[in-house]
């Protein structure tokens, strides 16, 4: 059955330009497999005399928008979110990695992932380029649980064979096959995407980096995600790592893994050089 909502609206129109509609309608019905989809959306001048059967709910003073997108998120996180810390890398230790071994079961993935879209859908957000966790337990619950929603989410397996701790740290060549594997399983199934995931610089070799960046290669339409330059220790530690880099943004760049739909967080301590190879390559900043 049609059904027709009367509210403002936030609306894009064809070419991407935004449109507010001060009195609009936007109208719905169920598609063959039961999923309401937009049919019509617009100024109620326009809209309402192409359906006059629809049944229309009155929201008066509300703004009927699309779904949020956000582009960077670690669903693994949800439970330590607020936690006290002097920086990133003792966040990493203390919390983020200890929380992260938990992921290795499926059934606390799943039970992550369940409380982690309620809040995103509570917020309005009904898109996520998401990080899992190294267990590719983390990555079938996330899309097990965003195909049962009908979601449109992205995430991938966190590569990371080096400076991280058991339980959390994977295999290098045994991570390479396991995100082919996931790729295959997941990517463009519905309305799931797969993202390339080496958690930063730091955290994996680079063989690691390098199967990752043949990865990239070859399914070229997955995403790529990872983090660069959010901290200064950071960025010194990636220094030390790798010396013969002109920045830490570069060590992606020789890796390959800088392309379209290749997204860094965080990207505070950039040069102009790395900015323009951002543009260069349209890779983005979330
Ligand atoms: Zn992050």
């Amino acid at each position: 059955m049609k059904k027709a909502y009367r509210a403002s609206l936030l609306r894009f129109d064809a070419a991407g330009q935004p449109v507010f509609d001060e009195d609009g309608l936007l109208v719905v019905a169920p598609d063959s497999t039961g999923r309401q989809r937009v049919l019509d959306a617009g100024s109620h001048a326009a809209v309402a005399p192409r359906h006059p059967e629809a049944h229309t709910t009155h929201l008066p003073g509300r703004i009927l928008a699309p779904g949020f997108v956000d582009m960077h998120i670690h669903f693994p996180q949800t439970d330590i979110i607020g936690s006290p810390s002097p920086g990133l890398l003792p966040w990493l230790e203390n919390y983020t990695f200890p929380e992260e071994s938990r992921f290795v079961d499926p059934a606390h993935s799943n039970e992550v992932a369940d409380v982690f879209f309620d809040e995103l859908l509570r917020n309005g957000v009904t898109t996520s380029l998401t990080f899992a966790t190294s267990h590719v337990a983390s990555v079938d619950a996330f899309f097990e649980g965003a195909q049962r929603r009908g979601l449109r989410m992205i995430t991938g397996k966190v590569l990371q064979d080096r400076n991280s701790p058991d339980g959390v740290r994977d295999d290098t060549e045994q991570s390479l096959i396991d995100s082919e594997a996931l790729i295959r399983k997941w990517h463009d199934v519905g309305r799931l995407g797969y993202a390339i995931t080496p958690r930063f610089a730091p955290a994996s070799t680079d063989a690691q980096m390098r199967g990752a960046g043949e990865l990239a290669a070859k399914y070229a339409d997955t995403w790529i995600q990872s983090h660069v330059a959010e901290n200064r220790d950071e960025v010194s530690w990636v220094r030390e790592l790798y010396p013969k880099a002109r920045s830490y943004l570069d060590v992606y760049a020789g890796f390959g893994l800088m392309r379209e739909r290749a997204v860094y967080a965080h990207c505070i301590y950039l040069d102009d050089t790395d900015r323009a190879l951002l543009r260069d390559t349209k890779t983005r900043p979330p």
